[in-house]
């Protein structure tokens, strides 16, 4: 049994630190390949290259589709070698993220993170997500190293739809239960081993930062304003739940997160909303959670404003059969819902999720939602 802890080189978070990005660029090389989507070039790209220029780095941006697909990982590639430059930045959310980090891995270069939402753990890990042009997630891909730097600005996290943040706190909650439910098995991470004290201690603190300050920041992110909760969620959704989630393991939460964007009806939904209903589920699947803590969880999520029935996820009209045989595909071979320690089926998943729909309506009801 070995233990591994993986980490990004450093990690900035701050109000305005993404205006400064180009001193974080000109300390890993003097020329960057900037990669965001239409949308984000078009809110930061006069700041990000006044930036560039004042700290005489070169900057090529592209434009991306804005899915994590293989085609747009090629082209970043090409840019790269096209440019001859030395870093690759991501900003944006989790997609401009996973497709910088097959760009500077597979282009020879440093990477850069800058997240413009705090939507998921992506900015701190060293895996990609691949999906298919068709938004449906297609495997991944772990790179032998993390960021050189994450850039984490707060000011223009909060600016951004509160959606995203509560969407992070849905990825961020699956942290704890999942970290321990493979721990138990003694099942590997993306790191290459088992976890440390170290992830071990961040997951739970993750889980604690969000039940204890989830509320709060939801409320002042709603107002756009940058307070001690808004902060602390934003670390947790950002670096605890990433060094957490990459040095802990995954497990059913993510089996059926990741699953969900094959059902046709969940497309709107973030990774984060899914992993919540994978996590209500997760809970209801394992016979050792505490039902007390369950139900404080689930009722933290509908106050948070996360998922937690089929109703809220858009599937009230799927059937039974068609849920067990999504059931099935979410732990087919090599799934990581055989992480738990006990063995997972596609009844055992099927039932765990009507259960978790049932409870999830039951909390709502007796809080009037
Ligand atoms: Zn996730």
């Amino acid at each position: 049994m070995v233990r591994v802890m993986v980490f990004p080189r450093r990690y900035v978070q701050g109000e305005g630190v993404l205006a400064d990005i180009g001193k974080y660029l000109a300390a890993l090389g003097d020329s960057a390949l900037l990669i965001w989507d239409q949308n984000v070039s078009d809110m930061f790209s006069e700041s990000v290259m006044k930036s560039l220029e004042e700290n005489k780095v070169k900057g090529v941006p592209f434009v991306f589709s804005g899915e994590s697909d293989r085609t747009q990982i090629g082209l970043g590639i090409d840019m790269v070698h096209k440019a001859g430059v030395k870093v690759v930045a991501g900003i944006g959310g989790g997609k401009a993220i996973d497709v910088a980090k097959a760009v500077a891995w597979k282009g020879g270069t440093k990477l850069v993170t800058a997240p413009t939402i705090a939507s998921n753990d992506a900015p701190t890990s060293s895996a990609t997500v691949y999906y298919t042009e068709d938004h449906i997630m297609d495997g991944w891909e772990v790179w032998p190293g993390n960021p050189d730097v994450v850039l984490v600005d707060t000011q223009v996290i909060v600016k951004a739809p509160v959606r995203w943040l509560v969407s992070g706190m849905g990825d961020g909650i699956s942290t704890w239960f999942e970290a321990e439910a493979a721990y138990k098995g003694r099942r590997g991470a993306i790191s290459g081993g088992v976890s440390t004290l170290a992830a071990w201690t961040l997951a739970r603190l993750c889980y604690d930062t969000l039940m204890t300050f989830g509320v709060d920041a939801r409320r002042d992110a709603e107002h756009k304003v940058v307070t001690p909760a808004v902060d602390r969620v934003i670390e947790a959704n950002t670096l605890l739940s990433g060094l957490g989630f990459e040095s802990s393991g995954v497990c059913t939460a993510h089996a059926i997160g990741n699953g969900l964007t094959a059902v046709p009806q969940c497309h709107a939904f973030t990774h984060g909303e899914k992993v919540a209903f994978g996590t209500v589920t997760q809970l209801c699947l394992d016979e050792d959670k505490d039902p007390a803590e369950r139900n404080r969880v689930v009722d933290w999520m509908i106050d948070v404003g996360l998922p937690v029935t089929f109703a809220d996820l858009n599937m009230s009209d799927v059937t039974e059969a068609e849920l067990l045989n999504y059931a099935a595909g979410f732990v087919g071979p090599g799934s990581i819902a055989h992480n738990h320690v006990f063995p997972v089926t596609p009844f055992s998943l099927f039932s765990a999720m009507v259960a978790a729909d049932a409870l999830g309506r039951e909390r709502k009801a007796l809080k009037g939602k």
